[in-house]
């Protein structure tokens, strides 16, 4: 494997939540997966809180088999794995009471390394846990706090939380985590975009005839019934995810690569979105697996809400009123239990003026597709002669962005977005972390159309297990004589 990676400052990153879901899934075995490639230094600490009863040898246990479970395949040996675990401790505390902050207090003491405080725990803790930070004196100006998603459940909430947070830290010391930020490809986009002359010319209205936005999901709603149903499709995904590919797509090109110039920019998008239309917008809840009911119930069953009106599917159009691209339709669409897991943003170019080829005229359309998931990847579809005899015939072929053979997939390393977030916030870079500016005109623009369902009563129309979504979803774009890319892994 090629090393190109520079190990990051030395460290204490406290992991409250550090025995959760998340901690287990991304947080611990992402932090593993640095130290084996050498970016975590040796004597870096990684403390583990939350309210359960253990020792710092019984938390090395759970992250051990946490690491095997969800290690992935990058995983190195056990040897480095009983290094990694030396690294880590654990401290009983709660968050809302005073049991543990005197032993995390000492344990932070006096050290001058970066300190970061992930707060890897439910929203609601996470006043509680800042107040606590600067109680016990560790929200010092160098600390920096992570904090997880949801970020509020509409503007008055962001709002009263981003309060919350800037009496103990300034903005420079928060890192809101939208983990789609922290993908290669998110990245790829704005070197595909920003690094080349070949794209910037085009990216406008006059020449892109629309932009579409999938995040499809083939699970459902699992063991989140309870929350999800009090969030939805629009809050759960719409209003961070996929406004914030929305923003990386359409903005315009920030005069540095750096965290306030891109997030200036991004800002500005959101704020030129329009509301869209009631009838620009379709809402869906999945039905039930036919024949496998018990297994795979329908949404209101698998939230115990048989008169549930929360969307599990949403797909939307709106318009950016701004000189690049006034008139051009971006269409959103996330659901959960559709036909595969695929996470896409689409850039449809528009027609060639004349096409010098008769019988393909406006057949042909260059399509630049970036693939978030699965197959992380960037192509452009073109259009070229089909080889060999008989005539002028058009065919398209995908022309690979991301030079996968040139670079050797082998070669380069697979870096997950947790990870990548994570050793950002230790080298203190905002870039990929969202502002809270933003993320209070994301709800600006979210808590209007939620308002317009309640006051209208509106009623998800059912969609099949497996499928693209409602049928209305379809016919967002067939009546203007387009049609969604297929959802296919
Ligand atoms: P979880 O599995 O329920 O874990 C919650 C953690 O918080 C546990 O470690 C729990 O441990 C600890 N905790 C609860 N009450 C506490 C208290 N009073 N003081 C200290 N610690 C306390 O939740 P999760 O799925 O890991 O999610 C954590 C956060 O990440 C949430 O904000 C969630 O929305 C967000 N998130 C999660 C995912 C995911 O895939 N799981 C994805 C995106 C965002 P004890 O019970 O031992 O205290």
């Amino acid at each position: 494997m090629v090393s190109r990676v520079i190990p990051v400052d030395t460290f204490d990153l406290v992991i409250f939540g550090g025995t959760g879901d998340l901690a287990r899934r991304k947080i611990l075995p992402g932090l593993f997966r640095r130290f084996c490639a050498g970016q975590m230094p040796a004597d870096a600490r990684i403390i583990g809180a939350a309210r359960s009863e253990m020792d710092s040898a019984g938390y090395r246990d759970m992250v051990r088999a946490a690491i095997a479970e969800f290690g992935g395949e990058q995983a190195c040996d056990d040897a480095t794995l009983g290094r990694f675990l030396e690294q880590l401790s654990y401290i009983a505390i709660d968050a809302r009471g005073d049991g543990g902050w005197a032993e995390l207090q000492e344990a932070m003491k006096g050290t001058d390394r970066v300190e970061a405080y992930y707060f890897s725990v439910a929203p609601a803790l996470f006043g509680d846990i800042a107040e606590r930070l600067q109680k016990w004196g560790m929200a010092d100006a160098g600390a920096r706090i992570v904090v997880e998603k949801p970020f509020g459940r509409d503007l008055e909430t962001a709002r009263a939380l981003n309060k919350t947070l800037a009496t103990y830290f300034n903005e420079d010391q928060i890192y809101r985590i939208d983990h789609y930020l922290g993908k290669e490809t998110v990245q790829n986009l704005m070197a595909v975009r920003f690094g080349n002359m070949l794209f910037e010319p085009l990216w406008n209205s006059q020449y892109v005839d629309h932009i579409q936005i999938t995040v499809a999901e083939t699970v459902g709603v699992g063991g989140r019934g309870e929350y999800y149903d009090k969030s939805g499709a629009m809050r759960d995904m719409v209003q961070n995810h996929l406004m914030q590919l929305l923003c990386l797509i359409a903005m315009e090109p920030p005069a540095r690569f750096a965290p306030d110039a891109v997030r200036d920019e991004k800002l500005k998008v959101i704020r030129a979105l329009d509301q869209p239309e009631p009838h620009h917008v379709v809402r869906g809840q999945y039905q039930a697996e036919p024949m496998n009911e018990a297994e795979n119930p329908g949404y209101r069953t698998a939230v115990e809400n048989a008169r549930s009106r929360t969307e599990s599917f949403i797909a939307l159009r709106t318009e950016i009123s701004n000189w690049r691209w006034a008139g051009t339709p971006f269409y959103l669409r996330t659901g959960k239990r559709m036909s595969a897991r695929s996470s896409e943003i689409t850039v449809v170019f528009k027609d060639t003026p004349h096409s010098i080829f008769e019988e393909d005229a406006g057949r042909h359309r260059n399509v630049l597709s970036i693939r978030l998931q699965p197959n992380e990847g960037i192509t452009l579809g073109v259009t070229i002669k089909e080889p060999g005899p008989g005539g002028m015939r058009l065919i398209d072929v995908p022309l690979d962005m991301t030079f996968a053979e040139a670079l050797n997939p082998e070669e380069v390393e697979q870096v997950d977005a947790y990870e990548r977030l994570i050793m950002d916030v230790i080298r203190g870079n905002q870039t990929l972390f969202m502002r809270g500016d933003e993320v209070e005109a994301a709800w600006a623009w979210t808590d209007p159309i939620i308002e317009g369902w309640e006051a209208r009563n509106d009623v998800p129309k059912p969609y099949d297990f497996g499928s693209a979504g409602p049928t209305d979803a379809d016919q967002l774009l067939r009546r203007e004589g387009r049609a969604w890319r297929e959802v296919t892994t």
